[in-house]
């Protein structure tokens, strides 16, 4: 993409892998504004924050950045500043009134708006856009890719949830589900193996209700990863992140027999008990989830399983605590996303339901599930000892340049001696010895 003029534009993302691929969006369309992606806050001419509603904390790291930009903007300014993503969705006027140093306010459906607002903007005005939209998909837009190591990329491929899990800000900030049109998935697909990407990952806030349907004709989401791991079989094909209610018996037999579809499922829990369930309106109950875990584990015995869980939601008892660590156990699962219940504003818990459970009962109900998953993730990672696996090198280890470091399929984090290898390559490791986080080995 040509870039038309020198302006420097420093963006930094909060929040899901959705927020990143939003930014590599918005990094294309301010391109063709002359703006060039910079990885330094200190030379931008306009800082873009895109953030993340999903907890409390979240907003106020936002806030508390928003503190430090300020005494840049002292320093120089001309600085622009721009809210983008949930937070700016969920306060709209509001945040640009409580924030003086916020020039532009854009929610997640208004990217494209993005060149008029800035116009404003740079004359000397305040701007803000948070209409959302029932189609937009930024289908067409080739992503500027950020922080990349020219291995893996995001694609994504549908927008907005209707699910309306009582606890969660998402479908007030980003709107109805909407899939992207499959033709211009595939093209971004066969242009990033062209560029030599080895690692796709097809996101969505519920990538697997993606579903396209056309001139009487529909494809559904095992439909269209089938065809994404088509495009290349040097491609591997990760997806997130999945609803329960939405893991077929399609999906997983699609992925069982697919080589380069990655065997890891991430699958959200949330709680182990139908009561909990319930309240939040997670649509499937402990049982069903749990037929879901048989049915994976029966077609892709080594698939790799991790989870979101929410300690002491509205209600939580004892007992119902007790029945998600149960779950764990049963499922065993490699890694999880482990919080306590944070209230969001004008969600359905807050309205219907009273935060009960004292920040002390969260904090040690949240402990004990951490502590049981750094158990069941050290249980799987021993269970790998002595296997060899195919690892995809991302980069160097975090701890020695001798060592490199890359994901095998089940999107365990393996490391070994370097030798002759690089980033990119496809390596042999049997694995030696582990962490309860990384699997050490060596090549074969
Ligand atoms: S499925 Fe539930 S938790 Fe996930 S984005 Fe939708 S409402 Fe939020």
């Amino acid at each position: 993409m040509e870039i038309k003029d020198n302006k420097n534009l420093y963006i930094e993302t909060y929040g899901c892998q959705m927020n990143l691929s939003d930014s590599e969006i918005v990094g294309s369309i301010m391109a063709e504004e002359g703006y060039k992606t910079s990885d330094a806050a200190e030379n931008a001419d306009i800082i873009f924050i895109n953030t993340c509603s999903i907890r409390d904390n979240a907003e106020k790291r936002i806030r508390k950045r928003l503190r430090e930009i300020k005494k840049m903007k002292k320093a120089n300014p001309d600085l622009k500043v721009g809210i983008l993503g949930c937070m700016a969705e969920r306060l709209k006027q509001q945040l640009l009134d409580e924030e003086e140093v916020v020039d532009l306010i854009v929610g997640p459906d208004a990217y494209r708006d993005l060149p008029n607002l800035i116009k404003t903007v740079e004359s000397g005005r305040r701007a803000i856009n948070v209409l959302l939209s029932e189609d937009e998909t930024y289908s067409e837009i080739e992503p500027v890719r950020l922080g990349s190591n020219n291995i893996s990329a995001f694609i994504s491929i549908m927008r907005g949830c209707e699910n309306f899990c009582t606890y969660c800000v998402v479908p007030f900030t980003r709107g109805k589900e909407r899939s992207r049109d499959p033709e211009t998935i595939l093209n971004e697909a066969q242009d990033l193996v062209a560029k030599g990407y080895k690692e796709v990952t097809l996101l969505g806030q519920n990538v697997n209700s993606y579903t396209w349907e056309n001139n009487g004709k529909s494809l559904s989401f095992p439909e269209l990863i089938a065809k994404v791991a088509a495009v290349s079989p040097e491609l591997r094909v990760r997806f997130a992140t999945s609803h329960p209610k939405d893991i077929s018996d399609e999906l997983i037999k699609t992925i069982a027999k697919t080589p380069n579809i990655c065997n890891a499922i991430h699958l959200p829990i949330q709680s182990g008990s139908n009561t909990v369930l319930k309240r939040m309106n997670r649509k499937y109950t402990r049982e069903w989830y749990m037929d879901r875990i048989t049915t994976i584990k029966k077609y892709i015995p080594e698939c790799g399983l991790s989870t979101d869980i929410i300690a002491g939601f509205c209600g939580e008892t004892e007992e119902e605590h007790k029945e998600t660590l149960a779950l764990m156990e049963w499922v065993g699962y490699d890694y999880a996303f482990m919080f306590k219940y944070s209230e969001r504003p004008n969600t359905i818990a807050q309205k219907k339901f009273v935060d009960d459970v004292p920040e002390d009962v969260k904090s040690s109900r949240l402990t004990e599930i951490i502590a049981l998953q750094q158990e069941l993730a050290l249980r799987s990672n021993k269970e790998n000892i002595g296997k060899t696996f195919e690892v995809l090198v991302e980069g160097f280890s975090k701890r020695s340049d001798a060592d490199l470091a890359g994901r095998n399929s089940q999107n365990k984090m393996l490391v070994f001696p370097k030798r002759n290898f690089k980033v990119g390559d496809y390596v042999l490791v049997k694995v030696t010895s582990c962490t309860a986080a990384t699997l050490i080995g060596e090549a074969v």
